[in-house]
């Protein structure tokens, strides 16, 4: 009897909960979905078709490395694995949980033959609770109490033997938007598992130096964490006991917090967690001078060093630097009154690591409109903050014509665009002070 391996963000063969259920079960059937159409599903950005396509090539050379391949197959996941199930006569369905929301119907749908096994997170769902036994809303407690609970579980070994049921031969997609020809980073379990081990040194000064965007201080993990091609406990396990690995520990647990924070709010990338925040008077981006700062900001052309650096070091590579993504967005809500959602979608356009939970929680967070946020009158000094982090390196290499951290041209004034932004975010204080 055939077992379906249903891969979805969970693209390696080590620590994967539902490869080592359906290799110890029987001859297996590696698939994936490429689902833009069931109810609900986001469809992907193009840096992330980039990226996925190269990690499905990955994952189906590993397999073939073990004998088997993977079959891709475009449509809607419910319809695409019960056909599959049916036309082999499979006995199960196996699959490692996922958060996003619109996997719930799906494996509602799947229910009969559906085994879904372990979590793309540290710790199970619900399992970081407050003594009642409720979700924490802001994350130094929650932080406490996941690291109250213990490690997380030692990651497994991808399973020794694996059987293969037959797969008929199909090309594998290859996505290449027309920009895509500086991304970086190597898709995969492979690149993976590298990236990790160059890191692993260099997690003693991650604490101190992270925050520099001139420097390679931190692990450029978040595509290969997004996609599964690692699992966040093989993360954990890989520093602990060295000097400093809380601090990056505790990204990781951002990251789990985010997740959870999606399983209680499914629409956290449009609706803010404050109420209030929907009545705020968004610069309107149809008409001018909104559409043009839009673009400006899309494009790396604000007149600002840092954000105009942090907008191409995305646009050409698919990633950008943590402290870059907060200044950048703020920049987009604050200065330019531009609805923070405009700034979501970007992101999720044009990062190879756009990621459902941890997009939608940078941005309320930058915003101030999230359960555990920034205050909403914290304003970015984007010329402060890039000579904070000491970002002259950075902008040499993204936007080297300005020479100087100072802003040259800009398209709004700092110290007027913050007078208007904190009379616009007083407008609707009272309201946004109470938590969703
Ligand atoms: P490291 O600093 O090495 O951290 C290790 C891992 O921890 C990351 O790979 C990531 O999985 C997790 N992590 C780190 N910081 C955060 C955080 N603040 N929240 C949740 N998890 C975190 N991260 C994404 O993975 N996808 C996104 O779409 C995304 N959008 C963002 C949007 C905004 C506006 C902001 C402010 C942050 C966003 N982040 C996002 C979080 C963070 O910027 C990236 O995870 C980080 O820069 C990735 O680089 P790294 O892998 O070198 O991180």
């Amino acid at each position: 009897m055939v077992e379906i391996l249903w891969f979805r963000n969970d693209l390696r063969l080590d620590d994967q909960p539902a490869v080592a259920a359906a290799a110890a079960a029987g001859p297996v059937l590696p698939v994936y979905v490429f689902d833009d159409r069931s109810e609900g599903v986001r469809p992907l950005g193009g840096a992330s078709r980039w990226w996925l396509t190269r990690s499905l090539a990955a994952l189906d050379g590993e397999l073939r490395a073990r004998g088997g391949r993977l079959l891709v197959v475009e449509g809607r996941a419910a319809e695409v694995l019960a056909s599959l199930a049916r036309e082999t006569g499979a006995r199960a369905i196996h699959a490692t949980r996922a958060t996003e929301p619109w996997w719930g119907p799906v494996e509602a749908r799947l229910a009969p033959l559906l085994q879904l096994h372990g979590w793309p997170t540290l710790q199970p769902a619900g399992a970081v609770v407050t003594r009642s036994g409720a979700p924490f809303r802001v994350f130094t407690p929650y932080w406490r109490a996941h690291v109250a609970l213990g490690p997380p579980e030692v990651p497994e070994p991808a399973p020794r033997e694996m059987r293969f049921a037959a797969v008929p031969e199909k090309p594998l997609p290859r996505f290449n938007p027309r920009w895509a020809s500086g991304f970086a980073g190597v898709p995969g379990e492979a690149g993976a598992k590298a990236a990790l081990a160059a890191f692993v040194p260099k997690v003693g000064a991650y604490g101190a130096r992270r925050d520099f965007p001139s420097e390679e201080a931190t692990s450029r993990l978040s595509a290969h964490l997004h996609f599964g091609e690692v699992s966040a406990r093989a993360c954990w396990h890989a520093v602990e006991g060295r000097a400093g690995a809380e601090d990056w520990q505790r990204q990781l647990v951002w990251r789990d917090f985010a997740h959870e924070m999606v399983r209680q709010h499914p629409d956290s990338h449009r609706v803010p967690h404050r109420p209030a925040f929907d009545r705020m008077e968004w610069t309107d981006v149809a008409t001018e001078p909104g559409r043009g700062w839009l673009r400006a900001w899309q494009q790396g052309r604000t007149g600002y060093p840092l954000v105009d650096a942090g907008m191409r070091q995305l646009w050409q590579t698919g990633w950008m630097h943590n402290r870059v993504r907060m200044v950048v967005a703020s920049f987009l809500v604050k200065h330019l009154g531009i609805d923070w959602r405009e700034g979501e979608q970007w992101f999720w356009d044009t990062l190879v690591d756009a990621d459902l939970m941890n997009n939608a929680m940078g941005w309320q967070w930058v915003t101030g409109a999230g359960v555990d946020s920034q205050p909403y009158y914290r304003i970015f000094a984007p010329v402060l903050q890039a000579e904070r982090f000491d970002a002259m390196g950075y902008v040499a290499r993204w936007a080297p014509e300005y020479g100087s951290l100072e802003a040259v041209a800009p398209i709004v004034d700092h110290r007027e665009a913050r007078e208007v932004a904190l009379a616009r975010f007083a407008a609707i204080r009272a309201a946004a002070d109470a938590c969703a």
